[in-house]
């Protein structure tokens, strides 16, 4: 069972795509960690994010490995547990100019399909669904207004003891919307075939509960046959 939850920054599919993983005990991988990795991988080596070439190569010595820690999601990159420093507002921001490199996407894609290949996983990112497996068993699309997201977004980096104003993160997300949505190579777009839900108003558990329904509908489905 493959689960696509896409969606753009902030919007609080993360969250959600943790939740619906351990309802079902399926194998959370989560995408952006990826990115985020390959781009931190960047900064502290002092390779150049605009050297799509580079960053491949750099993506290329990298291996992934997605796990449950007790109650964490847990991302461990060539054996080496990544943390709250993946997450930084300058992670993000670099993050967003290395996926747009075709090359660094080709070498993450084939990864993404590699670990989603043998186990039922959920996988959260921004082309799963159109991409990276087209086929998935449910795709859903979820977002937020901006406004929402940058709200939440603020929330949490104040809790991880960043200091930031609520209007330089609604700037930074509609930045990365920008360059995510407006990118050549996998743009960030809900796939025809996914069901989209807008969770302004949502809970989080109702999310959860509506993407639990569809994987449930999903699995009945395949169970008879069908
Ligand atoms: O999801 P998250 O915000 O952690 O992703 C960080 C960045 O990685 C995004 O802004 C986006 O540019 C990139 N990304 C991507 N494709 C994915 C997942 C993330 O381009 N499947």
């Amino acid at each position: 069972m493959i689960v696509a939850i896409d969606g753009p920054a902030g919007s609080g599919k993360s969250t959600v795509a943790e939740g619906v993983a351990r309802r079902r005990g399926y194998q959370l991988v989560d995408t952006g960690a990826m990115y985020r990795a390959v781009a931190f991988e960047a900064l502290r080596r002092d390779v150049d994010l605009e050297d799509g070439a580079a960053v491949a190569e750099l993506a290329r010595q990298l291996d992934f490995e997605f796990r449950f820690d007790g109650d964490d999601n847990v991302v461990f990159c060539n054996g080496v547990r990544l943390d709250e420093q993946i997450r930084r507002n300058e992670v993000s921001r670099a993050a967003s100019i290395v996926s747009a490199h075709p090359s660094v996407r080709k070498v993450l894609v084939q990864t993404q399909r590699g670990v989603g290949e043998n186990r039922s996983s959920v996988l959260e990112g921004r082309d799963i669904g159109t991409v990276v497996f087209p086929d998935a068993d449910v795709k859903v699309f979820i977002t937020a207004t901006p406004e929402e997201r940058a709200r939440r977004r603020a929330a949490q980096l104040r809790e991880q003891g960043e200091e930031v104003r609520f209007e330089e993160v609604l700037s930074e997300i509609e930045q990365r919307d920008r360059r995510d949505t407006e990118r050549e190579t996998a743009p960030l777009k809900k796939a025809d075939d996914a069901v989209e839900i807008v969770t302004d108003d949502m809970t989080v558990q109702e999310v959860i509960g509506r993407v639990d329904e569809l994987v449930e509908k999903s699995v009945e489905k395949s169970d008879s046959g069908e």
